[in-house]
């Protein structure tokens, strides 16, 4: 079994009502990678890019959550840099500034030994970029994406080119309304299975993800948390959780991704209890497990 990620990974600004924190490790393949590593038995491949000021503590950390970095190529320059500040509610984000550096002109290189990747995640980067690194592997199991409204806006063309030949989309709630034209999210999801993938996943940040599938609809409920200190990287952690998840258990039934999207919760969950990947620097499987079956009496009635 093998899962590969194609994403960024970045240093952060960020500012919630719970504190602030500056240059520190972020980027949607980070927070996917390692809230995948909890799942699978095998170090989770990642192809991404840096510049010659990402500290090499961060490449050791993302190593030592047994992530393979032969595709995480450094380069000259500045590593991609974001800033975000979130409100009282912390569903609102204001994106501060966004800074490309080596990122600009990223173009995911699959190393020869990833290209048998069985589960691929295709996190927020240039549609057409996405569609390259499928081209690049030969037929994975499940190939999932994000994106995000620059794209919907600015590249909807090759947007709907990746959305047909993808077989999973995760996205949030405005994003689906937004892609769609539909207010009402059965309708969006309808609309975007109508493009393509098989299964579509929509995140509503503190009120849980939908999933749509064959079998119809799942709710999960986000955990009810009493402080939430940072949600940067929620969506991410969800998408590793979820595919960890989904590739250890090597199916994709409808039980299967309903067990997946309790998983993505969970990592969901405890990425946002801390800034930056704090959350998920000491978690155990124990942990985890033990937070899963909260969620069972959660929803158990
Ligand atoms: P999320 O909170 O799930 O949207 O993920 C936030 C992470 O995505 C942060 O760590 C950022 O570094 C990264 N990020 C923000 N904007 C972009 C972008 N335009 N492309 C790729 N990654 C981004």
């Amino acid at each position: 079994m093998s899962l590969l990620v194609v994403g960024s990974v970045a240093l952060d600004d960020i500012e919630t009502p719970a504190g602030s924190v500056k240059s520190v490790l972020g980027g949607a393949a980070s927070y996917f990678g390692v809230a995948a590593s909890f799942f699978v038995p095998v170090p989770v491949r990642v192809v991404a890019v840096v510049g010659e000021d990402f500290p090499e503590e961060h490449v050791k950390f993302l190593a030592s959550r047994g992530l393979d970095l032969a595709g995480l190529q450094r380069v000259p320059g500045r590593t991609f840099r974001w800033g975000g500040r979130y409100g009282a509610s912390l569903n609102q984000r204001d994106t501060l500034f966004t800074e490309l550096g080596v990122f600009e002109h990223f173009e995911p290189k699959i190393p020869p030994a990833y290209r048998d990747s069985e589960w691929v995640f295709l996190a927020n980067i240039q549609p057409h970029l996405q569609r390259s690194v499928l081209e690049q592997t030969r037929a994975p199991r499940f190939s999932a994406m994000d994106t995000m409204n620059f794209w919907i806006e600015g590249a909807r063309d090759e947007l709907a080119k990746t959305l047909a030949v993808v077989n999973g989309l995760v996205i949030n709630d405005e994003e689906a309304r937004q892609l769609t034209g539909e207010s009402n999210l059965v309708r969006a999801a309808d609309a975007i299975r109508a493009l393509g993938p098989r299964v579509v996943i929509v995140k509503r940040g503190e009120h849980g993800a939908l999933l749509f599938d064959d079998d119809g609809v799942f709710a999960a409920p986000a955990f009810p948390l009493r402080e939430v200190r940072d949600p940067t990287g929620a969506g991410d952690s969800f998408a590793g959780g979820l595919m960890g998840a989904l590739a250890s258990h090597g199916a994709l039934d409808s039980d299967a991704l309903r067990r997946a999207m309790i998983h993505g919760a969970v990592l969901a969950s405890f990425c946002v209890e801390q800034f930056s990947l704090d959350g998920l620097r000491n978690l155990t499987r124990g942990d985890i497990d033990a937070r899963f079956e909260e969620f069972r009496r959660l929803t158990r009635f």
